[in-house]
């Protein structure tokens, strides 16, 4: 087997086993772009050391040697030699890249003997005892985990003790003095001395990339985003070209285009005379790549070329790493540019404005859950006109959030456990960070740039994010930030504002999205390609508008229950459950009737024409009733009994395990007042938007149905009802009445059920909590530890599980149209609006899927997605 590939070797399509940036490096060189030249070594070779017990086999390592020769002979210069000396970078690259997640090692191949040669070829003996000194302590941490801080100490304190603001201030003899107890600590942290033979660094170095595959900080990423573990990295050796030669050297960072705004124009940043990951770290504040244009007006001209060649080649936003040595322009890296939700719809329409994609291309291209971003609510203008504005740093990532500071991220993971919103607020993050961030409604921080290890890592999350807030002085040990003569501690509210870098005291409160411009542009297209329907669960007429504006197409799920919640009907609803014969109870729904008319009306008028899918009601009756002693009391007291009736009556109500209780249709087949008043309620409210000039499409739906004698005994009270009260108007209306497939008798069933319902709509919650056996209220205390010891993939809760809950579903579609070809499928669950279970909905055949408001986009364009 071939485990090792020189740069020409390879080809862009060759990413699962050469990385995407080894896949990326061998298709710049084939197109002909200056890339320092090396080889990477396969993903395979990865998997191979896994499973040979964490050992390179000697295959392996022979072809290792066989291509470090190769490049040896090519570039003129020898590993560690004496004169000439070749460098070179190790560096990981996975299939999918994990930004901050792997490690890198610069200027391997320093030695005590090969620092002269650097010395010699390069006349620059400052830089290379500064290069020593950097490979010394980026080996040790990466490849044998010294801490960062061992060395950065020493550097401080040499600093301190010379009166030095900057790096750059460090004398020949200081960074001589900086090397011998650089290589001191390795030896004592490491217990031998660091290594003087290269091929002894680079194969430690080769084997740690591969160890840091399973370092715990890339595979929560992996988890984060669905990467298989299985993947491994691949390795990549390159020749190193220095950005810190002097003054005509640097290197930096760009993208092809805005990667917060999509905005095409060249976005990044650089640093004169620095090295790699001075950039990204975030430990000098870069400039911004336009003052490039005077700097060095001829690199600039060339580099700005240079990403049209790759944004045309790649036909996609790229993000570039570059280096200029003494003069000379390097690429080091190219990939697929990470951007926001705005950034990516406004780079599509315009890549297809442009013609070089189409429609299609550009539906694929957006993931439908990235949409959530841009769905998601920003400060209120008015609250934002009062709020204290404490200080302003970099708009790194977009979006609004408030909560309480926390500065380490262990806190922020604890305390948002608890409920707590939370902002993670550091100097600078680094990837330990990488679970406070997921945990935080958003992150803040000092020092670093828009390409910082915060910003970027916050851009791909879609989490709000203020960068290079220069103005606070964060004190981490202290938990405290001090900006003028404030003080805030940890625990004290604050808001970011993560598209103007605006920072503030205190909570703001939020306002819902805009949509419109290229977002609307792109769903337009998304429109025209989708065949099949969104609707939405909505219970009140603000919700379904929303979800209108969000392109909903018609109510799928109207809980009723949610407006029996409601405060001032509380006691009608009380009385109406603790009546003990019929006649009371028919009273107190009529004082409810009342009510439920006016909530049909409004939602009826605000789906103007659109279907209206409304459930009767649902919950276990003792949810609403008071359990405390003194509320009863003091209920009873307002009823006019007494206090012990009550109580027992509760008593009664109460159930073992009420969601397998009385609840769904199994109420009103034991009240079928309550089924009646409800029908009734739903013909006026559809009566009077009618009469206010609305055209009315009702659904009736029943809840819960186990057997098809219970739809069989509801649908003609329903229908009497309905008709009585039409008749009584002197209108006619179209109506239909259907049921929820919600319990797995129903899906086995759905023959006969179809017979009497004209439409059925899967309600995958409870199929999931029964189909499994897993308690929907309780199922929560196991399954995150089900799905991280592998026993579950996903939570079945969030994502359908087609293989079981999923037969069912199949189960009752083939059973239902076999009865009837133009039953009306649709599904309510929580499933309707998560990307994969709308794709298996949609190979099902179902006529619509109903998801929350916010995510109807989401669900429109996984739609679409499933029809390309
Ligand atoms: C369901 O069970 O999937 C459903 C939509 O109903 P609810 O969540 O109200 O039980
Ligand atoms: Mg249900």
């Amino acid at each position: 087997t071939k485990f090792v590939y020189s740069f020409d070797e390879g080809n862009k399509d060759m990413r699962s086993l050469l990385g995407g940036k080894g896949a990326n490096l061998a298709e710049m060189t084939n197109i002909g772009l200056p890339v320092p030249q090396g080889f990477t070594i396969t993903t395979e070779a990865c998997n191979d050391y896994y499973e040979n017990d964490h050992k390179i086999r000697k295959e392996i390592l022979d072809q290792i040697d066989e291509k470090l020769d190769q490049l040896e002979k090519e570039q003129g210069k020898t590993l560690g030699a004496e004169q000439n000396p070749l460098l070179v970078s190790v560096r990981s690259g996975a299939v999918f890249s994990m930004p901050g997640m792997m490690d890198t090692i610069l200027n391997l191949g320093l030695n005590d003997t090969s620092i002269k040669g650097l010395i010699e070829s390069t006349n620059n003996e400052r830089f290379s005892y500064d290069s020593y000194r950097r490979f010394i302590q980026m080996f040790s941490d990466v490849a044998m985990e010294v801490p960062k801080y061992k060395f950065e100490n020493v550097l401080e304190r040499v600093k301190e003790e010379k009166g030095y603001k900057f790096d750059t201030e460090l004398s020949i003899d200081d960074l001589k003095e900086i090397v011998v107890e650089f290589k001191n600590i390795y030896k004592k942290e490491v217990g031998e001395d660091f290594p003087q033979d290269p091929k002894k660094q680079l194969l430690l170095a080769i084997e740690a990339v591969f160890r840091s595959w399973n370092n715990p900080r890339a595979v929560v990423y992996r988890k984060l985003n669905d990467i298989a573990n299985n993947l491994g990295t691949a390795v990549n050796i390159q020749s190193m070209v220095f950005g810190n030669m002097g003054t005509d050297s640097g290197t930096g960072v760009a993208f092809t285009r805005n990667p917060s705004t999509g905005e095409n124009k060249l976005f990044g940043e650089y640093l004169i005379n620095a090295q790699g990951e001075d950039v990204v770290a975030g430990i000098r504040t870069p400039q911004s790549i336009d003052t490039l244009k005077n700097d060095m007006p001829e690199m600039y001209n060339q580099f700005v070329e240079i990403t049209q060649i790759l944004e045309g080649h790649y036909k996609d936003m790229q993000d570039i790493e570059f280096t200029i040595e003494k003069g000379k322009l390097y690429i080091l890296q190219t990939r697929n540019g990470k951007r926001t939700a705005k950034a990516a719809i406004n780079v599509v329409v315009d890549l297809v404005n442009a013609g070089v994609i189409d429609k299609e291309e550009a539906i694929m291209r957006i993931e439908p859950g990235q949409l959530d971003q841009l769905l998601h609510p920003t400060f209120d203008q008015k609250a934002l006109k009062s709020a204290e504005l404490l200080a302003k740093g970099l708009p790194a990532s977009p979006g609004a959030a408030s909560g309480k500071v926390y500065f380490h991220a262990d806190d922020v993971v604890e305390h948002a456990k608890l409920g707590e919103k939370t902002l993670l607020v550091r100097q600078e993050t680094s990837p330990e960070d990488i679970e406070g961030m997921v945990s935080s409604e958003g992150i803040l921080t000092a020092r670093g740039g828009m390409t910082s290890h915060a910003a970027v890592v916050a851009r791909g999350m879609g989490k709000c994010c203020v960068a290079g807030c220069g103005e606070l002085r964060v004190d981490e040990a202290a938990k405290e930030i001090r900006v003028g003569d404030r003080v805030i501690k940890e625990g004290q509210f604050m808001s970011i504002d993560g598209s103007t870098g605006c920072v503030y005291l205190g909570s703001i409160e939020m306002t819902s999205v805009e949509v419109g411009g290229n977002f609307g542009v792109f769903m337009g297209w998304v429109d025209e390609i989708r065949d099949m329907k969104v609707r939405t669960n909505a219970d009140n007429p603000r919700d379904a508008k929303k979800a209108i504006e969000f392109g909903a197409e018609g109510i799928g799920l109207c809980r009723t229950e949610h407006m029996f919640f409601e405060e001032e009907r509380i006691p009608a609803v009380r009385e109406m459950i603790l009546a003990d014969n019929v006649e009371d109870r028919v009273k107190a729904l009529d004082k409810l009737l009342p009510f439920q008319r006016e909530d049909f009306h409004g939602i009826f008028k605000a789906m103007d024409g659109r279907p209206c899918n409304i459930r009767l009601l649902d919950p276990p009756l003792h949810e609403f009733l008071p359990h405390e002693d003194s509320a009863i009391e003091e209920l009873a007291k307002q009823m006019g009994i007494r206090p012990t009736e009550l109580k027992k009556r509760v008593v009664d109500l109460d159930e073992f395990n009420p969601m397998l209780g009385h609840r769904g249709c199994r109420l009103a087949v034991t009240y079928p007042e309550i089924c009646e008043m409800q029908a009734r309620a739903i013909a006026q409210g559809a009566i009077l938007a009618m009469k206010d000039g609305h055209k009315v499409v009702p659904e009736i739906m029943v809840p819960l149905i186990g057997t098809v004698n219970e739809l069989k005994m509801l649908r003609p009270i329903i229908e009497e009802a309905v008709n009585s009260e039409l008749e009584k108007a002197g209108v006619e209306m179209d109506y239909t009445v259907g049921t929820m497939i919600e319990i797995p008798r129903a899906c086995v069933t759905a023959d006969e059920i179809a017979e009497v319902a004209d439409f059925f709509s899967f309600g995958t919650n409870d199929l999931t909590q029964m189909g499994f056996g897993y308690s929907r209220d309780d199922a929560g205390k196991f399954l995150g530890e089900y799905v991280d010891k592998g026993v579950l993939e996903k939570d079945p809760f969030q994502v359908l599980d087609q293989k079981g809950i999923g037969k069912l579903v199949e189960m009752a579609v083939k059973l239902g149209r076999g009865t009837n070809p133009e039953l009306k499928l649709g599904i309510c669950g929580e499933h309707g609006g998560e990307p994969s279970s709308v794709e298996f909905c949609y190979n099902q055949g179902l006529n619509y899927v109903s998801c929350s408001p916010f995510r109807v986009p989401i669900a429109r364009l996984a739609v679409a997605q499933s029809t390309i």
